[in-house]
Formats: C-alpha cells, sequence, structure tokens
C-alpha cells in the first residue's frame, strides 16, 4: 500500500529515494507545476488585459515587468558602483560626510517617464523592479568591500499629506526591490556568500514636519532653503538601533538625485542626532 502510493505520484521514486527524498520531490514537483499554472494565467490576463512598456510603449510579455527587454537593455546605466568619488559622491563633497552614492540609471530621454510613471501613476512594482537591479549592485559592493555593509534602508519620507494625497511613498518601494535584490531573491534572513543577511528597512527614523514645495518646480539655490528644518529624527527609533549597533551604516534612498538638496538635509540631521555612517542610493541620477 506504502510502496503504491509513491509509484502513482512519482514512479522513478520508488525505486532510487528514501521516504525524506522522495516527500522532498514530490513537492518540488507540485511547485513546478504551481509556477507553471501561475505562468499559464498571466500569460492569459496579458490576452485580456495588455501591458505596455513605459519608455517605448510596445506590449510587454508576460515575463516582461515594466520595460521591455529592448529597453531595459538600453538603460543608460551609470556605472557609479564600479568608482569611488564618481559624479554622485562629487556632489556631496564639502556638503555633508558620506560613504558612498550610488545611482542606476542617467535620466534622460524616454527614462524619465519611469521615474513619472513610478512617482505619479502608482507604478509602485516597477520601483520594486528598478530598486532590485540597483540592490544587485549595491550587494556587489558590498561583497567586494567598497561600500560598509548596509544596516538599514531608509526612504526619503514625505509629509504626511503629500503621502496622503498620493497614496504612497514610492521610496519604501524602491527600498523593498532594494531589500531583495541585496538578498539575491533569497527569502529575508537567509545567507548570502556564508553571512547573515541581517538589512532592515525603517521607515520611522525620519520624519517630514515642514510641508514644502516639490524640489521641481522651485529655483535651484531656493531647494536647500526649501528643506532646511523639514526633517525630525525619532528618537526612540534612534535607540532602538544604537542598541543593536553602534555606529549603523544607514543608506538614504530617494527616486531620483537632482541637486541632493532634500538628501542632504536628510544625512545632515542623522549625523548630527546619533553616530551613524550615510550612503545614498537613488534610481536615477539628474545632476551634473
Ligand atoms: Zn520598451
Amino acid at each position: 500500500m506504502y510502496r503504491f502510493y509513491f509509484v502513482i505520484i512519482l514512479p522513478e521514486c520508488v525505486q532510487k529515494y528514501s521516504f525524506i527524498e522522495t516527500f522532498i520531490l514530490i513537492k518540488h514537483s507540485y511547485m513546478k507545476q504551481a509556477s507553471t499554472i501561475k505562468r499559464a494565467f498571466s500569460a492569459m490576463i496579458s490576452l485580456f488585459m495588455p501591458r505596455f512598456c513605459i519608455v517605448c510603449g510596445r506590449e510587454l510579455s508576460y515575463s516582461e515587468k515594466g520595460l521591455c527587454l529592448y529597453c531595459l537593455s538600453g538603460l543608460p546605466l551609470t556605472f557609479f558602483w564600479d568608482r569611488i568619488g564618481n559624479p554622485a559622491e562629487q556632489m556631496f563633497f564639502g556638503r555633508v560626510r558620506i560613504e558612498r552614492c550610488c545611482s542606476l540609471f542617467f535620466y534622460r530621454g524616454d527614462y524619465k517617464k519611469c521615474l513619472y510613471s513610478i512617482k505619479y501613476e502608482g507604478n509602485v512594482r516597477l520601483g520594486e523592479y528598478l530598486g532590485n537591479i540597483l540592490g544587485r549592485e549595491l550587494s556587489k559592493m558590498v561583497n567586494a568591500g567598497t561600500m560598509p555593509y548596509i544596516d538599514y534602508l531608509v526612504p526619503v519620507p514625505l509629509h504626511w499629506r503629500k503621502k496622503w494625497k498620493r497614496g504612497y511613498n514610492q521610496s519604501e518601494y524602491i527600498c523593498k526591490g532594494i531589500l531583495k535584490g541585496l538578498c539575491g531573491d533569497l527569502p529575508h534572513g537567509r545567507h548570502l556568500n556564508d553571512k547573515p543577511q541581517t538589512t532592515e528597512i525603517c521607515t520611522k527614523l525620519i520624519k517630514r514636519v515642514k510641508f514644502t514645495e516639490s524640489q521641481t518646480t522651485i529655483m535651484h539655490d531656493a531647494r536647500w532653503r526649501n528643506v532646511e528644518n523639514a526633517f525630525k529624527i525619532n528618537r526612540n527609533e534612534v535607540e532602538k538601533i544604537l542598541s543593536g549597533k553602534k555606529t549603523p551604516h544607514i543608506v538614504l534612498v530617494d527616486d531620483v538625485l537632482t541637486t541632493g538638496a532634500t538628501i542632504e538635509a536628510c544625512a545632515a540631521q542623522l549625523l548630527n542626532a546619533f553616530p551613524c555612517r550615510i550612503s545614498i542610493a537613488t534610481l536615477a541620477f539628474a545632476g551634473g
């Protein structure tokens, strides 16, 4: 009876595998079937509800996410992760002390539409997807020793009125993507390169207390005054963080780096509040 049960489900297991191995094989076989069903379902949905590439407008296949493969391969990458003292880091020289600064792609041409879609059209999945690609590059930097181990990912906060109006903070979704990229798609807490992956997203550390105009609509020199005293540090979170590590390495995450005024204000507040090291990661680079 016992053997007969296995013959029906997985005939090849009877001769070769123990009970535990057979159980694992059955589980994998069902998981494989589940992923096939999921793919078939996605293909069916794309028949009735086609999705389009944000950049070129071509219809996406079910396996493409946000961008078509053509536009993804043409993404104007910055390669800042390969250069210490890259143009993004140079922007902060003499302004605020940071460890590293890294952006994924240059904010130019039709790729500007990606940021618009993430920020104003609720396309948070694209934010997560591009964040994931950035996370993989940050992971390489950490493994190569050119960036300290990342303890916390902190999204640049929105004022509650702006968040309420928009419904979400795009930087939080970019953080989620980065975290996935850092873990190499492993479930959180799994080991990567023999080191436990303990990076966390911390959304309560900084609060935006000043409602400011959109940074894109005001003049270059007025941006710093606009964000002055705009942020407040949450002392409870600081105590929680310091109980785990003495000088944590925090990566501030935003969608685009333009003049760096907002991120500079955030970093300065954090450095004044407690001993920490700050790096910056953004999807796009519009400075220089
Ligand atoms: Zn495209």
